[in-house]
């Protein structure tokens, strides 16, 4: 079976953008992470825990770019921040290569926003926002004043398909 790519330049953003798809095809799913200074390992190791999902480290962005462009013919969906409407620099420049990558190769492409500002985010339903939280918490104790403080992170989600050649 081919797999879903979530390109994850930090190790949160994949929960905060992705959640919901994370869950229904976790089985089907491998993350890419840059590398980071939020103690990466760690943090995926507890993800793992509660879900199966595959995760894969990289050192840079062209080291990405190229396991991407090397593993399309396995890859049904690449999932990535929205460079549009997402403000931080590493995710703009990680979504970029998404798109590179998907229009090359003809590859379906899912954006996602961190920002809650892209005009795609909706809110969760109670019992999904309150799991979300459960697991933000779980998997990233060590930024608990920001799941506390800033409820945008697991009350809304949204997504938008960019490159359609079958929904999820
Ligand atoms: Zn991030």
């Amino acid at each position: 079976m081919r797999r879903i790519i979530i390109v994850s330049p930090h190790p949160d953003d994949a929960i905060i953008g992705a959640y919901q798809i994370l869950m229904k095809k976790a089985s089907e799913i491998d993350i890419f992470y840059l590398e980071s200074d939020f103690g990466c390992e760690t943090e995926v190791n507890c993800l793992q825990q509660k879900t199966n999902v595959g995760a894969h480290h990289f050192e840079d962005r062209s080291l990405l770019r190229d396991a991407l462009r090397s593993s399309v013919g396995e890859i049904s969906h690449i999932i990535a921040p929205d460079p549009y409407w997402d403000t931080h620099l590493e995710h703009r420049l990680c979504g970029a290569i998404a798109i590179d990558v998907a229009l090359v190769f003809g590859i379906n492409l899912i954006q996602y926003s961190t920002r809650m500002n892209a005009p795609y985010v909706r809110p969760l339903e109670a019992s999904v926002a309150e799991k979300k939280k459960d697991l933000l918490n779980f998997v990233h104790p060590s930024q608990e004043s920001l799941w506390k403080y800033d409820y945008r992170f697991w009350l809304f989600e949204g997504n938008i398909q960019w490159i359609d050649q079958g929904c999820l």
